[in-house]
């Protein structure tokens, strides 16, 4: 490539891939972004330059063979595209849907320096849908049974990218999931109009034809403990990837109230329970009409756009304790929610929630002033004394972060936990915990963090457990 052609490829405009408008989409489920088209997908991927040291898999927490998926784009060959992103990420259609590629692998990217980063997470999602709808990628190699057993207790993307690796080396896999429906937080939280649950159900059947068993409604630590698995049903291994669902809330006046909701809850009734599709599905939410949302990440943006798609909704208003700037939201997320006509209020910090008849009536609020950068980074609000005021509303969203799930820690006092819950690793470079046997990883082990580091911690594991079983 001549350095003309190279300069010409860094100054091409990123291609848009399609939206659904947002005066249409808010009030609908369906799939906000529309993906690329094969022709749009060729355009992007012509704009990368093919670095000899491609910086942007160094962002990428599962080291995706980035430049290569790329170039088979650009030549126009999707299906040996989807082979190459699939030898190392199990869930294609699903990071390329929902990673902050802006953080990652596209913070990286070369030809972001001088112009705008390749749309890598565009032009993962597009492969993953292509061989989806044709079918045609051959099935993994698998490796010859080992004859050793490995369980994984949840099916969120930290167990799901571990038992991945570990059916294709030939070990007998069996995940163990407390709901009904596999997936963790891809299937209970994040909503149907940044992740259609059917996109889901077929990455987890390519899973499932990998001979990976997945038993649901069986919550360790009530049903069986990991002594238990081990002892009496001989598994050689355990991986526990059971994530961080317990919901924070604000110990404020009010948070008692018909009508305030944790973020968890109100997105599960939804999305797993399908309580939006009242009466075809017996779990309805009540039909409110003003949401206040509290909160500044993912999960606050997707709990309001949800609550602004219900049929009774008139309007959404979203309260964040600092500015625009420092909400950890992914910014996508941020606009699309803008767009749709969420209010925010900004400096605006919740003090207490009155209600009339037992139900939430409007919430009073305390105005924020920024100072000092934390230890998180982002500058530290005060309140402004004598600034109160309130906001009317009849329902109220709690989306303040989540803490570990506490059941099967508290079961099994031979794990080691930290002061927040999370399990401690005896051994970060293979994931392993204080129990021999027993590895560990994602947000169990981080606290809240993103799909795609869970699926590389769950990747990381099972070449722990891999050489641990292959040892005994
Ligand atoms: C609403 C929301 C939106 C998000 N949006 C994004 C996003 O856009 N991009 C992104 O990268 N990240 C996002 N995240 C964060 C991301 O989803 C998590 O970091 C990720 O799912 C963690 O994966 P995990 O496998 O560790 O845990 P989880 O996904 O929480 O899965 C854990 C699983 O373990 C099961 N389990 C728990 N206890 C037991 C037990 N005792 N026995 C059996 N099973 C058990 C649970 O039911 C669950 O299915 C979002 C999170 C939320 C809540
Ligand atoms: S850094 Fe960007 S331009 Fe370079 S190989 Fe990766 S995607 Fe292509």
């Amino acid at each position: 490539m001549t350095d003309n052609t190279r300069s010409k490829k860094n100054k091409a405009p990123r291609t848009k891939a399609p939206e659904q408008s947002p005066e249409v989409r808010r009030k609908n489920f369906k799939e906000v972004s529309l993906g690329y088209s094969p022709a749009m997908a060729q355009l992007e991927a012509s704009r990368c330059i093919q670095c000899k040291k491609p910086k942007c898999v160094i962002g990428c927490p599962v080291r995706v063979a980035i430049p290569d998926f790329i170039k088979q784009i650009a030549d126009g060959n999707f299906i040996e595209a989807a082979q190459i992103i699939k030898e190392s990420n199990a869930l294609p259609a699903v990071t390329g849907r929902v990673c902050p590629q802006e953080d990652q692998c596209e913070k990286h990217c070369v030809i972001g320096i001088k112009g705008e980063p390749l749309a890598i997470g565009k032009l993962e999602r597009f492969v993953a849908d292509y061989e989806r709808l044709h079918r045609e990628v051959k099935p993994l190699q698998i490796a010859p049974p080992t004859g050793k057993k490995i369980a994984l207790i949840g099916a969120g993307p930290a167990g799901l990218a571990a038992a991945g690796d570990l059916a294709k080396w030939g070990h007998e896999v069996v995940i163990f999931e407390a709901l009904h429906k596999p997936g963790g937080v891809l299937f209970y939280g994040i909503p149907e109009f940044r992740l259609p649950k059917e996109i889901l159900e077929a990455e987890l059947d390519y899973l499932k034809r990998l001979g990976i068993e997945i038993k649901v409604n069986y919550v360790i630590g009530k049903i069986k403990t990991l002594d238990e698995l081990m002892h009496e049903d001989g598994f050689d291994a355990i991986f526990i990837g059971t994530g961080a669902g317990l919901p924070y809330f604000l110990g404020i006046p009010g948070e008692n109230l018909n009508g305030v909701y944790s973020a968890n809850e109100f997105l599960t009734r939804i999305n797993l329970m399908h309580a939006w599709e009242f009466p075809d599905f017996d779990t309805p939410v009540h039909p409110h009409k003003n949401f206040i949302v509290i909160g500044g990440g993912n999960t606050a943006l997707d709990a309001a756009r949800t609550a602004l798609r219900l049929p009774t909704t008139e309007k959404v208003t979203l309260l964040y304790r600092r500015t625009r700037e420092e909400m950890p939201a992914r910014l996508e997320e941020i606009e699309h929610g803008e767009a749709e006509g969420i209010e925010f209020e900004y400096l605006a910090n919740p003090v207490a929630i009155q209600g009339s008849n037992g139900w939430v009536s409007e919430i009073v609020c305390q105005k924020m002033q920024l100072g000092e950068a934390d230890s998180s980074n982002r500058r530290r609000p005060y309140p402004v004394e004598g600034s109160e005021f309130s906001i009317t509303a009849d329902a109220v969203i709690i989306a303040l972060g989540s803490g570990s799930n506490p059941l099967l820690a508290k079961s099994d006092s031979d794990l080691k936990t930290d002061s927040h819950g999370h399990i401690e690793l005896a051994d970060p470079d293979i994931n392993a915990t204080s129990r021999t046997g027993v590895f560990a990883g994602g947000d169990i082990v981080t606290g809240a963090a993103t799909v795609i580091s869970a699926m590389g911690a769950g990747k990381k594991a099972a070449q722990g457990i891999h050489n641990y079983v292959m040892s005994l």
